[in-house]
């Protein structure tokens, strides 16, 4: 990277170092060194920077269930950006080499205005911050979010949810659907993989009370979270919030440093039995077959996806069911 290029904000000055205040961790970063995500630098002349500001590592046009959001625009193609660096060590992290191995990476100078052409050129009108963490790449997204919406794209934010209430309130207003991944049900767990449970919970609930359209995500990772009894806290903590709320288990393959074997079939078929007693809309990802969205009023097949390919859709114009009428979450 050539940065630093932004200085970053959400942070204060403490005894000749910042103490950054976008995630939860607050680093503490002394002169000339980075924070825990690699990409905030606090240089000699005592400014905060953003050095992952307009630099990008992944751009692609992807069907939205990829995110994956199977109740927002079903079948629409988005443009999906990814930049470099997270907020967490996921030791199973799927995008490793963004998340992690940033020096390796080529990366390409995109703008806001970039964004909006590209989009344009391709007849997207939606755009995806994804692949790495994107709120660690706060300032872009806050700068592009007003510059994208003026010119009627969308705007999705696939996170994990670390970040600190005040920022995260900075951006709501622009986003328009959001997919969580919840790691976890146990503070344990979430420590060992740099995260803060309680800061994620607050933030679903957040965006839920917003009224921005919510997917979660959650990755059933062999001898990690795949105990029954914390998947069963979760799923009651989901539906104590809305049993509307989409839930995505999906299947883990070894990847980075996590080499068990992958989620047994056996045990991904339990966790949907356990989901779909409290939950409406419960999905598996990373498993072969066809996906269906059943209307929870009159239990008719309203959507089929094979693949990432919607085939079937039974919907109204405003996206109800198209045999009784009922609102099951869906955004056309
Ligand atoms: S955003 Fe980065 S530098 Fe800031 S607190 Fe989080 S991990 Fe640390």
């Amino acid at each position: 990277m050539r940065g630093p290029v932004r200085k970053a904000l959400y942070w204060h000055p403490d005894n000749g170092d910042a103490i950054c205040d976008l995630c939860p961790h607050h680093c503490r970063i002394h002169p000339s060194e980075t924070g825990l995500c690699k990409v905030r630098n606090f240089t000699e002349d005592r400014e905060l920077y953003s050095l992952s500001y307009g630099f990008f590592s992944s751009l692609a046009s992807d069907p939205v269930e990829k995110k994956p959001l199977y109740h927002w625009k079903p079948g629409s193609m988005i443009l999906s950006i990814g930049s470099i660096g997270c907020n967490m060590w996921c030791p199973f992290c799927q995008n490793w080499q963004i998340a992690s191995g940033m020096e390796k990476l080529e990366l390409t100078r995109i703008d806001p205005d970039d964004i909006v052409r590209i989009a344009k050129e391709r007849n997207l009108s939606c755009v995806a911050f994804t692949y790495n963490e994107p709120m660690i790449n706060y300032e872009f997204i806050a700068d592009a979010a007003p510059i994208l919406r003026k010119n009627d794209l969308d705007i999705i934010l696939v996170t994990n949810g670390m970040i600190c209430k005040t920022p995260l309130e900075g951006i709501l207003p622009y986003i328009n659907a959001v997919n969580v991944d919840l790691k976890s049900f146990s503070n344990e767990g979430y420590r060992y993989i740099g995260g803060d449970m309680e800061t994620v919970k607050k933030n679903i609930k957040i965006f839920f009370n917003y009224g921005i359209h919510l997917e979660l995500t959650h990755l059933v990772v062999t001898g990690f979270n795949d105990h029954e009894s914390e998947f069963n806290d979760l799923v009651n903590w989901v539906a104590s919030i809305s049993p509307d709320i989409i839930l995505h288990i999906s299947r883990y393959f070894p990847a980075y440093k996590w080499l068990k074997p992958p989620t047994s079939i056996g045990l991904m078929n339990s966790f949907h039995d356990i989901a779909t007693r409290k939950l409406n809309y419960v999905y598996k990802g990373n498993i072969d077959g066809a996906v269906k969205t059943f209307c929870k009023n009159c239990g008719k097949t309203i959507l089929e996806r094979k693949g990432y390919r919607t085939v079937l859709k039974n919907l109204t114009q405003n996206g109800n069911c198209s045999f009784c009428g009922t609102d099951n979450g869906i955004v056309i």
